[in-house]
């Protein structure tokens, strides 16, 4: 990578940071010691909830967060096309049946008016979702009282993927802390905060996160209340459900509490660009990200929308900009056009607005540590390109 080249994206690793990460290696637990804890607790009071349990990956808490809700064979689980390819995968996972619910252009998130036609036609048919999986694409949290309502009415649970919206608000409440029954973020590196790989599933209901904690396990347990025989002394341990290896190790966890100390300062910087960016585009040939006040963007993406009046194509526009040096990308590829999806059946067709969409996408530049000199770059050279 050339020295002046931006990227879509890009982790801050303070000296704090690397001092964390040093005192844990120094330290007597690279994991299950007690820093994972530490940072499950900090997450959780942040979050304003009362569980936090720290796992793999975000893709690793989607499919406990399936499994803690019951999906198996014979499940049906509705997500959104507009995310990446874990979203829908997770239920796959577990052998239930995945289907989708088209987005809303103007928030690119699932659509409340096709959800509730979807979910009327479910009804009828008999074939309600056990299991939605909305995302809060870019960072902006979806229309959650509204999914509330419609999860109390049609009797499914709500498993938000909040793996871009760390950071972010709904009504005034920390995303996580409300409406969803469990909540999924991700530490990937380009994610807001970061653990190298590592994520987070947060939620108010105990049983969940006692399932969750168990499964993430092995299914192994060392709690008398969950054991089912008579401890047979110290060592005695009993494997009461089929779990995984999808713990976050303490090594992760230090430098994700070092970093949680900087998510809004970061969520700030980040939504200061990205008021530059609006300022600075307005001309454009451009859709830019549009602006709700009932709720506060985490700012993982700047996603432009590049029209028919632009003076080359999306293509074209994002090859002139990585031959510039500027790392742009295109958030998503619709998860029911992938090729593993249409073999299930599924046709391009089926969610056009996703497809739209994704037809005119292109995520610019956007991370807490970008200069006014990087912005402006990118600015000169898009408008240059497009208009
Ligand atoms: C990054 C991402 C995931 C997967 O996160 P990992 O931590 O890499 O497993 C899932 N869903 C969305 C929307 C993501 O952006």
């Amino acid at each position: 990578m050339a020295d002046d080249f931006i990227p879509y994206s890009r982790q801050e690793i303070s000296e704090a940071d690397i001092a964390a990460v040093t005192d844990l290696l120094r330290s007597d637990f690279l994991t299950q010691g007690p820093t994972g804890p530490a940072f499950e607790a900090a997450f959780a009071k942040r979050h304003q909830v009362a569980h936090a349990i720290g796992v793999a990956s975000a893709t690793a808490g989607l499919h406990l967060g399936c499994l803690a809700l019951g999906v198996g064979p014979g499940s049906v689980v509705w997500t959104c096309p507009n995310s990446f390819v874990s979203s829908a995968n997770c239920a796959l996972f577990c052998g239930a049946e995945v289907d989708f619910v088209d987005i809303d252009p103007a928030t690119r998130n699932i659509s409340v008016e096709a959800f509730t036609a979807k979910l009327e036609a479910a009804d009828r048919q008999g074939r309600l979702p056990q299991v939605v999986i909305p995302v809060d694409f870019a960072g902006l949290p979806c229309d959650l009282a509204e999914i509330r309502a419609l999860a109390d009415r049609y009797g499914f649970a709500i498993l938000e993927d909040a793996s871009h919206a760390t950071g972010a608000s709904y009504h005034g409440r920390p995303i996580g802390s409300a409406h969803a029954d469990l909540t999924v973020f991700s530490f990937h590196a380009v994610k807001i905060v970061t653990t190298a790989e590592g994520g987070m599933v947060v939620t108010q209901n105990d049983a969940l996160a006692e399932k969750i904690r168990l499964l993430r396990s092995h299914g192994v347990t060392r709690d008398g209340a969950l054991m089912q025989r008579v401890s047979e002394g110290a060592w005695y341990y009993e494997m009461v459900d089929l779990g995984w290896n999808y713990r976050l190790t303490d090594l992760q966890s230090a430098l994700g509490l070092s970093q949680l100390e900087r998510m809004d300062e970061w969520r700030e910087r980040r939504e200061a660009h990205a008021d530059r960016y609006d300022a600075l585009l307005a001309d454009g040939p451009f859709k830019r990200p549009a602006r709700f006040n009932d709720r506060v963007s985490s700012w993982h993406l700047y996603a432009l929308e590049v029209m028919d009046h632009a003076r080359a194509s999306r293509a074209a526009i994002f090859a002139g900009l990585r031959e510039a040096g500027i790392g742009v990308n295109v958030h998503y590829i619709p998860i029911h056009t992938q090729p593993y999806y249409e073999k299930l059946g599924f046709k391009r067709g089926d969610f056009p607005n996703a497809v739209a969409y994704y037809d005119r996408a292109l995520s610019i530049p956007l991370f807490p540590a970008m200069t006014t000199g990087q912005q402006d770059r990118v600015v000169d050279t898009l408008l240059k390109l497009a208009a």
